[in-house]
């Protein structure tokens, strides 16, 4: 903490003022602050199962440490990788730069997605059909492009350019590791960077995203054909493993018209290249260490990071990612403890209660609207710890000699899994992250929140700790995501998770005047120079912690240091609380990545969720005694009370 200055001026440096001058981003970092040292310790817990993994010669074949260890076994081995090459891709590539015409282009779009080499040209994913959710349909949306955003092709600020000058460097550098020389590889970077931004141009802004009806388009298959003639999805769709579907849905028709002219007016060579460059970019981190020193190069120019993450850490992360539900499993035994889901399920029957009473007490909603939301309240599933049903990766071969057909491999049963939930019922005991992960979500068409072992820890949960620290953290954390069930996207779903609408035109009117004073407030917040917080992109994650951090306090009002007025360490429940959740969020960010954040993280940097939220309760100007004419200061009126 930082007590020399006042908590109404500036309550994030009186929370964490000097943890945060004492503790800069480490060179292997974009960030640092409490959610990357739980990431680190976690982090060290998994390399420590690998390891282990890795080296039990007893493991018995077909086993879940055998397969976790042999897979991480493989992603150490660099000299075998280093030795490769580009070897694992020669025949890709090959293939890739043969098509004939826009028959063979399609052709080998579908052959790489259901091959695991890459997902080029567009988006495509099977996932519940939101207006009837207990179909799992085939959903196509806009993509292509490989910069993070489509600002990035668009604009030409200084700081967009010296990404532009970055990724053609990459292109350039991959191309000519691979055979081109100077002039072809620096050519196919332009070529490729002019067809991305053209498919850039065609999609839809993230916050334009956010909008569940406008990105909701359903078409029967013959239709969809109809508004592409270059593109009969039918075969497509064949093709890509998909077949008995008559039904997709699009989040962007725009895009796949555009996407349509440019299949004919973009010459066929051009195709080729963009084509290769799929196989290329899919693959080099996990090709020998010029691809991956090249592709950490590009990375550096978006993110600012100095130095290289070291191998254990991206391979122990990757193998999460490709097998989580593997490795999950060994996670869990030696990380998870059956009192924390008892004490997780108690806060979270807390913060529910607390909801109630607090949709109960809302002076702008009408009392039909209020029955619609409790009920969706009362249907949320939560989630804790980890699967009731591991994913078994039945079928799916690992070998300790070859890390790149493991990934290959990996992709293909990712990707063949997900096709096989056609026509089949919705799987509700999925989880959409793994155990060891330092997160927790909401997904409206399931209505349910999710928490993984991973979050379950210090500084978020503690068993030990007092009840201020724990509903400061995670409590908050729990309230946050039931508050995403009423965020301004969340709340167009209601209790089965269908998109529909539930309230009365008078209260959808007060409730998006109220959003868009929420969305002023975080507008005005500055983070680089001219870089201002983007108060529409964040608006749901800031409703979230809004709704969240007030349901967390009237839970915490329930228990009995709630009611006590007894302080430790000289603080009071109540500033313990509010310290709980500012030291949540406390952290430093590289410039280069907190301008990225900017334009594609739909959360506020750390330093405005601590802010955000309190300066519109009540109870915070009371802990601290905040007064007029303190620089955080809104009087009664101004204060933002939604959820
Ligand atoms: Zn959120």
């Amino acid at each position: 903490m930082d007590l020399s200055v006042k908590p109404g001026d500036d309550f994030y440096t009186y929370a964490s003022g000097v943890w945060v001058k004492n503790n800069p981003v480490p060179a292997k970092e974009t960030r640092w602050g409490s959610f990357n040292l739980l990431r680190e310790f976690n982090i060290q817990a998994v390399k420590d199962i690998l390891n282990e993994a890795a080296a039990d010669k007893n493991a018995a074949t077909g086993s879940v440490t055998k397969r976790v260890g042999d897979f991480y076994a493989a992603a150490m081995d660099s000299a075998a990788i280093d030795k490769l090459g580009y070897k694992p891709i020669k025949k890709d590539l090959k293939r890739a730069g043969k098509v004939k015409n826009v028959q063979g282009v399609l052709n080998e779009v579908a052959y790489q997605r259901t091959s695991g080499v890459g997902s080029p040209m567009f988006g495509f994913y099977v996932g519940q059909d939101r207006k009837n959710v207990d179909v799992m349909i085939p959903q196509f949306s806009q993509g292509g492009t490989t910069l993070p955003d489509r600002d990035y092709y668009l604009k030409d600020d200084a700081r967009s350019q010296k990404i532009q000058e970055a990724y053609k460097t990459y292109i350039t550098q991959l191309f000519s590791l691979t055979g081109s020389s100077e002039k072809e590889a620096k050519q196919n970077a332009e070529t490729i960077f002019n067809l991305e931004k053209k498919l850039a141009a065609a999609q839809m802004a993230r916050v334009e995203m956010r909008d569940p009806y406008k990105t909701y388009n359903k078409f029967a298959v013959a239709d969809f054909s109809k508004t592409t003639p270059n593109v009969d999805w039918q075969p497509l769709m064949a093709n890509m493993k998909v077949t008995g579907e008559d039904t997709v849905l699009v989040n962007n028709p725009k895009f796949f018209t555009e996407l349509n002219g440019l299949l004919t007016s973009t010459p066929i060579e051009d195709w080729q290249t963009y084509l290769q460059w799929n196989v290329l970019k899919s693959a080099a981190p996990y090709l020998s260490k010029p691809f991956v020193d090249a592709n950490f190069a590009y990375s550096q120019a978006l993110t600012g990071q100095k130095v290289q993450t070291p191998r254990w850490q991206t391979m122990s992360q990757m193998t999460d990612r490709t097998i989580g539900e593997l490795l999950g499993q060994l996670y869990v035994q030696k990380h998870f403890k059956p009192e924390a889901k008892a004490r997780m399920n108690e806060l979270i029957g807390n913060l529910i209660k607390a909801y109630e009473i607090r949709i109960n007490n809302l002076d702008w909603m009408s009392a039909e609207t209020k029955e619609k939301a409790l009920a969706k309240l009362h249907a949320f599933r939560p989630k804790v710890g980890y699967p009731d049903k591991w994913k078994d990766y039945e079928g799916l071969e690992i070998s300790r000699k070859s890390f790149f057909q493991n990934v290959r491999n990996a992709g293909v049963w990712g990707y063949n899994d997900m096709v096989s939930q056609l026509g089949k019922p919705v799987d509700r005991t999925k989880w959409g992250m793994t155990p060891p992960t330092v997160n927790a979500y909401y997904s409206p068409v399931m209505n349910e929140i999710v928490f993984p072992a991973g979050i379950l820890q210090f500084p978020f949960f503690d068993p030990n700790a007092d009840d201020a620290v724990n509903y400061g953290g995670i409590g908050a954390v729990i309230g946050h995501e039931i508050s995403h069930g009423f965020d301004d996207s969340g709340s167009q779903y209601d209790k089965d998770g269908t998109l529909r609408n539930w309230w009365t035109e008078q209260d959808r009117i007060r409730f998006e005047e109220k959003a868009k004073t929420l969305q002023e407030q975080y507008d005005a917040y500055t983070v680089l120079d001219t870089v201002h917080v983007n108060g529409k992109l964040t608006l749901g994650e800031n409703i979230g912690d809004l709704g969240g951090l007030n349901a967390a306090y009237e839970a915490f009002k329930m228990t009995e240091q709630g009611q006590s007025d007894e302080k430790i360490d000289g603080f009071t429940p109540d500033q313990r609380f509010f310290l709980s959740w500012a030291q949540v969020w406390r952290g430093n960010i590289l410039p280069e990545a907190a301008a990225q954040q900017i334009v594609t993280d739909p959360h506020s940097p750390g330093q405005y969720r601590t802010v955000g939220p309190v300066v519109n309760m009540d109870a915070w100007y009371e802990a601290f005694n905040v007064q007029p004419g303190d620089k955080l200061y809104k009087s009664p009126e101004e204060r933002i009370r939604l959820w």
